[in-house]
């Protein structure tokens, strides 16, 4: 999964209605704005210290300039500094971003400030195991005749880990206990627990078979915000949600902004509801995408997750 997805990502850019999937920051610019209010929200209310803003993962580098607009809004300017492997990617986040540094894990982000990092779709990217049966026998793939041959789950229970993303979030949860800080992680996954086989794969903005072609369709899995939760605050971290992007995103203020939008401009009124209701309605984005935040001991509340 590893593999293909990097060589996946390295290859192409898969984002918008010409490429295999569209992501919320891609959908309307409200996304990525009001992202930005709540990084320049918890850093005016943590007294305005200088800051980092990283995000792990920026596609496109939309949802980037959108939270960077609304934060220069604020009086907040902060350096740019972006987890990106794909070089395709970092030419197109080059082009929106300029001035920005790149890096090619947490590792390497800077020490000396507090980070404000936002995750959007990221998490869902990375490679995971399965385990099947009451044994938890790790489920393996052959590759024969051409193509791949998972291991049968035939009817039994499957659970999913994902060391991979367990370690990032605890590097990350490790450089905010001790730098101060945030992180929002937004993505798709289950409310509590097990919930099966989740690997999917999607081409061209449809469900295809993730065992085919491997590197040229995009491999995701459900994102355990659980095991994320706890992976972040044994290091030190507080954590907040995991709650509906839709609660969230309202709690943000998205109805304001959306009429904000359409009064200036009202010929886009249709589409900027259009892209709301995408975003928040629970049948659409809502209810599966969520949001979690990790906070720095000391640091404020953050907004929308009360
Ligand atoms: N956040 C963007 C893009 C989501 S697609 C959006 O919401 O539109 C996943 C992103 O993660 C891409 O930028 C991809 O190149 C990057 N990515 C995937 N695996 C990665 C890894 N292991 N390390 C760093 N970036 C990775």
């Amino acid at each position: 999964m590893a593999e293909a997805n990097t060589h996946y990502y390295a290859t192409r850019d898969p984002l918008g209605a010409a490429g295999d999937f569209t992501t919320a920051p891609e959908i309307s610019q409200m996304f990525g704005e009001l992202i930005g209010l709540w990084c320049a929200d918890l850093w005016q209310r943590a007294a305005r210290p200088p800051v980092h803003y990283a995000e792990l993962g920026p596609g496109r580098g939309t949802l980037a300039a959108d939270a960077l607009r609304t934060m220069h809004g604020a009086g907040l300017d902060p350096p740019v500094e972006l987890v990106e492997t794909s070089p395709v990617l970092r030419t197109v986040q080059a082009q929106r971003l300029p001035g920005a540094h790149w890096h090619d894990a947490v590792a390497t982000l800077p020490e000396d400030r507090p980070l404000l990092v936002v995750a959007n779709e990221f998490f869902d990217a990375l490679p995971i195991h399965q385990h099947i049966g009451p044994e938890r026998r790790e489920r393996m793939v052959a590759y024969a005749d051409g193509r791949f041959l998972p291991d049968p789950i035939g009817g039994e229970d499957v659970r999913e880990t994902s060391p991979a993303s367990l370690a990032i979030v605890a590097a990350l949860a490790r450089r905010i206990a001790a730098q101060g800080g945030a992180a929002l992680i937004l993505d798709y996954g289950a409310e509590q627990g097990a919930s099966g086989d989740t690997l999917q794969a999607v081409s061209r903005h449809a469900f295809a078979d993730p065992w085919a072609e491997p590197g040229s369709r995009d491999l995701t899995a459900f994102v355990d915000f659980q095991a994320l939760a706890e992976a972040a605050r044994a290091e030190g971290v507080d954590i907040f949600g995991p709650r509906g992007q839709g609660p969230w995103l309202e709690t943000m203020g998205i109805d304001l902004r959306a009429a904000t939008l359409a009064k200036a401009s009202p010929g886009r009124a249709a589409e900027v509801g259009a892209a709301r209701d995408r975003l928040v309605q629970p049948e659409q984005m809502g209810r599966l995408f969520k949001a979690m935040a990790l906070v720095a001991p000391g640091w404020p509340v953050p907004a929308g997750f009360a």
